[in-house]
């Protein structure tokens, strides 16, 4: 029998059916993610938090300025009466006032609802209208977009401009006021509220590619355990100088304005300017050592460098995610600029870092060849995430780097429901379908293959596009490639290569089959090479295949 004391401990838990429990005698935890600028502010003070404005202006701020702004910010909100659990919105760049907004807003229990400029006008009035934001932050070359939009929002009640009082625009927006004169007499002292078990924190929308963007809502438990573990899961040193280009509005910049302050790192950030030159001058004159990007940014990046014989000597290390890393990519860094990369791999709805490439001791030992071959793969999951790879009817498939099938994510950090569904988006177990296909190997590697509506069915078998995309990206006149699968009358569907050069021109065909004939099947080689000018880009800069596909369809049909 148990003594008295011990029943005290003991929940009845109704769904292993009368199994007993003993709960722990630890303090309950319900975080803010305030608490991370507060422990920055207190530890890293004068850490500095680098911004380079829209007038291309580098401002200069530091944690703890950045937290006080932040407090100011929350007490200027809630003075004009936003209530926790109301949504925010910022039309933002990569600046210490968006780094200050995701505390002001999220941390007086408001919602920080990011939105990405470069969205399509409908979908943004879906957006904003579906998330019901209540006040939009707006940097000052959005002012024009939102006066476009703003009679179809049906719940701004106030539009605050990202500048100083004297660089106020004349604007039709309605109760329209300059950041600075908004958080002017905040508090400097506030303190922040504390949060249910479970609080919302922030808001993303996934592009949507098909149907209407779907909303992802992160809680503050979520991103805080999440950029925990990202901490741990990259080779991240407290005195690493962070180039943060990954945008602030997409899925919360893989984390950095979470674990960047957590750990007292120093954050660069590009504002507007993301091209080749400002990033290098950026990177050289901040001495960066750690650059977080999409492989796009990077290609600039690298070319920039290439024409103009610059090396990017402080970076040591840098994470790529996104979309898949290329070889090409991988061996510029290493073998031109010395640089470690990283490949990592996540999405919207998992906050976002599944898995990460981190060297391992064995690498060390390794031939260039065998280690690139690592590198390129995905990488293995952060603790937390668990990964499996099913086939077409949910069986589980072994993990023996050749059975491929769609991957499935479980973990804190990945979403349950999208925002306002009325069914979970998991299966039963708590399984989320990430609508990629991979492979897992016994080393715990995950190698992506494709999206799985991209993935190429030819003759019954499959070919990826994204491996041949990334051998034709090796060829020397390549800027870059795109493959898509086109239906074909015979093989179901055959792939098809677009090519951007380097010089804009077409190049002979013959040159880019046959240095695709040693590195893929045969049948894997594309049946036609189309020469474009520019390849189909969406919001978040991914490639936007089924513009090409639907433009192509009927090209071998009619053959
Ligand atoms: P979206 O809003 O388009 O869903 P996400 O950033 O959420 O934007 O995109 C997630 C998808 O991007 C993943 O499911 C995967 O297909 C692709 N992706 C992300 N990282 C990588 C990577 N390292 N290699 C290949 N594909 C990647």
């Amino acid at each position: 029998m148990l003594s008295n004391n011990v029943a005290s401990y003991i929940i009845y838990n109704k769904q292993d059916k009368g199994a007993i429990q003993m709960i722990g005698d630890m303090q309950k935890w319900t975080p803010n993610v305030a608490g991370i600028i507060e422990h920055a502010k207190e530890i890293h003070p004068q850490t500095e938090i680098i911004s380079r404005l829209v007038s291309g202006e580098i401002h200069r701020s530091n944690y703890e300025k950045v937290c006080i702004r932040s407090r100011k910010l929350a007490s200027a909100l809630e003075k004009d009466g936003i209530k926790k659990g109301d949504v925010v919105a910022t039309l933002a760049l990569n600046t210490y006032r968006h780094l200050e907004m995701y505390y002001g807003i999220s941390g007086m229990g408001a919602v920080t609802h990011t939105l990405n400029f470069r969205l399509h006008p409908e979908q943004a009035v879906y957006i904003i209208n579906h998330a019901e934001d209540k006040i939009i932050f707006v940097e000052l070359p959005f002012v024009p977009i939102l006066e476009g939009l703003q009679d179809k929002l049906n719940n701004i009640q106030k539009y605050i401009v990202l500048c100083e009082e004297h660089e106020m625009p004349e604007t039709s927006l309605n109760n329209a006021i300059s950041y600075e004169e908004y958080i002017k007499d905040g508090d400097a002292e506030y303190k922040w509220p504390i949060l249910d078990d479970d609080a919302a924190c922030a808001l993303c929308y996934t592009s949507g590619t098909t149907g209407n963007p779907k909303g992802v809502l992160y809680s503050h438990k979520s991103n805080v355990l999440h950029a925990q573990a990202a901490l741990t899961a990259m080779t991240i040193q407290p005195d690493d100088s962070i180039l943060m280009v990954v945008p602030l509005f997409h899925v919360l910049a893989w984390g950095i304005p979470y674990f960047g302050p957590m750990n007292g790192l120093k954050l660069v950030m590009p504002g507007m300017q993301m091209e080749g030159e400002p990033l290098y001058e950026l990177i050289d004159q901040e001495d960066v050592s750690l650059a977080f990007g999409v492989p796009t940014i990077w290609m600039g990046l690298l070319a920039y460098c290439r024409e103009n014989n610059k090396i990017l000597s402080s970076v040591k290390n840098t994470i790529i995610g996104g979309s898949a890393l290329s070889l090409a990519t991988l061996q510029e860094f290493d073998e031109v600029h010395d640089v470690n990369v990283i490949h990592a791999w996540g999405m919207t709805e998992m906050s976002p870092l599944g898995t990460t490439n981190v060297p391992t001791p064995e690498m060390q030992n390794m031939s260039k060849e065998e280690k690139y071959a690592i590198q390129l793969k995905q990488g293995r999951p952060i603790y937390g995430v668990e990964l499996k790879v099913v086939d077409d009817s949910g069986n589980e498939l072994p993990k023996d780097g050749k059975s491929q099938g769609h991957l499935m994510v479980r973990g804190p950090w990945i979403l349950q429901k999208y925002f306002k569904a009325d069914k979970d988006a998991v299966d039963a177990d708590g399984w989320f379908d990430t609508g990629d296909i991979s492979v897992l190997d016994e080393d715990g590697y995950m190698t992506i293959k494709d999206r799985a509506k991209d993935v190429i069915k030819s003759g019954g078998e499959w070919i990826s596009s994204i491996d041949l995309e990334n051998a034709a990206f090796g060829h020397p006149e390549v800027a870059e490639a795109c493959v898509v699968g086109i239906p074909h009358p015979k093989w179901d569907e055959r792939p098809m290569l677009f090519i951007v050069t380097n010089s804009g021109e077409p190049v002979e065909k013959k040159s880019i089959i046959d240095f695709l004939s040693d590195k893929v099947a045969k049948w894997w080689l594309p049946d036609e090479i189309v020469f474009l000018k520019e390849l189909p880009h969406g919001a978040t800069g991914k490639l936007q295949k089924f513009e090409l596909r639907e433009e192509y369809s009927n090209h071998y049909m009619e053959k």
